[in-house]
């Protein structure tokens, strides 16, 4: 059987794996536009200076040899040739398979800023490359000007001003981290941005990058007037995932790949997995692409099985985790964080460095916000990713703990003993 991978990330990796544990005489091909083992997480620790490329890998150096996979690195497929079972590469090499997996990934997305593809010190922080061309450029400037203020974009502030640039964070929200966090929580990084020189403009949209007359960046130009001097932007906007070469053939896209719950697309023998992808998302019920990491390694290891002849689902398709420690203040945040209606109700319990937020419906929670304190993290985040009646009074909610598993109603309800 020929497998051929496209991508070594989360996703690729771990189906390689899959595939050889469940497939011992296979033939594993990965051809990845990358030409190293990265980890993308990572990224921001390499900008700053905090960790070496090289330990960014995270994988063991013998991975692909111990998993006799047949490494092609620095090379992308340009081209599905589906009815020959097989891709073109940018190399010209056309590479054959029985079972497809396509986990390409996604790209940085630049939003329709006026010079936005003119400016020479404009990059997305996505690959190993635009690190290497942010510390170059951030070399020759002061100021930096960070385009969005989600985690990416954070985490690109931090790095840079770690490298002792005076960074600013302009973001179209009322405040930093809108998917992950509400006002009160997003307020308590901000402060402590602002105490290490980061300045954020929350509330505004970028209008113009300012060139001199060799494009390269002077400034950017909000909405409302205000110019912001700076040698450097970076589109920290969102991601697109990366499915040109797949125009024109039967593998049927929306926003991503469409997958069903086998990872399998609409083309026999060929699966995707990753942030390439779009699939039933668990938390909102509706197909949408879920680009994180937990998820890209669950897909691809489901992926890797089928391919190799198991029949596996992919369970907890759930996207809306997320944890995050700026300057030693932890947080950890599912579902809403925001409740939408008055059908929600919200409980806040606040005390000195601890800040916890939980979003009920129907005795369900549908959000949660621990910052500070994160302890009972992980039950939280069960009973939100699983749907479960939490059945206890509000004010109990933050001392749950696993030991209240064991205490349910035939509901699914948990009983609490203090309730
Ligand atoms: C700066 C940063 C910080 C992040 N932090 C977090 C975090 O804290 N938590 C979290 O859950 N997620 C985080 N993410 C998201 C996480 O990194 C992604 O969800 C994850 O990397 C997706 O893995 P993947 O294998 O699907 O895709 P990728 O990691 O993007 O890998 C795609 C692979 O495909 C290759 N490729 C692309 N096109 C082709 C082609 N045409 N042919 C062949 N190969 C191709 C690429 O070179 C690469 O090897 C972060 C991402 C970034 C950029």
């Amino acid at each position: 059987m020929r497998y051929l991978i496209l991508g070594a990330g989360a996703a690729g990796l771990s189906a390689a794996g899959a595939i050889r544990q469940t497939d011992p005489r296979g033939d594993i091909t990965m051809l990845s536009g990358d030409r190293h083992i990265y980890s993308r997480c990572l990224l921001p620790d390499v900008l700053a200076g905090r960790r070496e490329a090289a330990a960014a890998r995270f994988v063991p150096e013998d991975f692909l040899i111990r998993n006799g996979v047949r490494w092609v690195g620095g090379v992308k497929a340009v081209k599905l040739l589906s009815e020959e079972r097989g891709v073109a590469a940018d190399n010209g090499d056309k590479y054959y398979y029985d079972k497809l997996l396509i986990a390409a990934g996604a790209s940085s997305y630049l939003p329709p800023v006026e010079n936005i593809d003119q400016g020479r010190q404009i990059y997305g922080l996505r690959n190993l490359e635009d690190v290497w061309d942010i510390t170059r450029a951030a070399g020759n400037c002061r100021q930096a000007v960070i385009m969005g203020g989600g985690l990416v974009g954070v985490d690109a502030a931090v790095s840079l001003s770690e490298k002792g640039l005076a960074v600013v964070i302009v973001e179209v929200a009322s405040h930093i981290l809108p998917l992950q966090l509400d006002q009160r929580a997003a307020a308590a990084y901000e402060a402590l941005f602002r105490d290490r020189g980061i300045e954020i403009i929350a509330g505004a949209m970028m209008s113009r990058i300012l060139l001199d007359d060799r494009q390269n960046v002077t400034g950017v130009q909000l909405e409302n007037g205000r110019v912001i001097p700076c040698g450097l932007v970076v589109a920290a906007t969102g991601v697109r995932p990366n499915i040109d070469f797949l125009a024109g053939t039967p593998v049927e896209v929306g926003r991503g790949v469409k997958v069903n719950e086998y990872q399998e697309t609409s083309c026999p023998d060929i699966y995707a997995a990753g942030d390439v992808c779009e699939s039933l998302e668990a938390f909102t019920g509706k197909v949408a692409p879920t680009p994180i990491w937990p998820l890209a390694v669950l897909q691809g290891q489901v992926a890797g099985i089928n391919m190799a002849g198991g029949r596996r689902k992919m369970a907890n398709n759930f996207a809306f985790k997320n944890s995050m420690e700026f300057y030693g203040l932890n947080t950890v945040s599912f579902g809403l964080p925001e409740a939408p209606d008055t059908s929600y109700t919200t409980y806040i319990l606040e005390s000195p460095g601890s800040y916890k937020k939980f979003i009920l419906k129907d005795g369900c929670l549908r959000g949660a916000i621990l910052q500070g304190d994160i302890t009972r993290a992980g039950v939280t985040g069960a009973l939100i990713r699983q749907n479960i009646p939490v059945g206890v009074a509000p004010g109990k909610l933050p001392d749950l703990n696993y030991a209240y598993f064991f205490n349910q109603q035939e509901n699914g309800a948990f009983v609490y003993e203090g309730a």
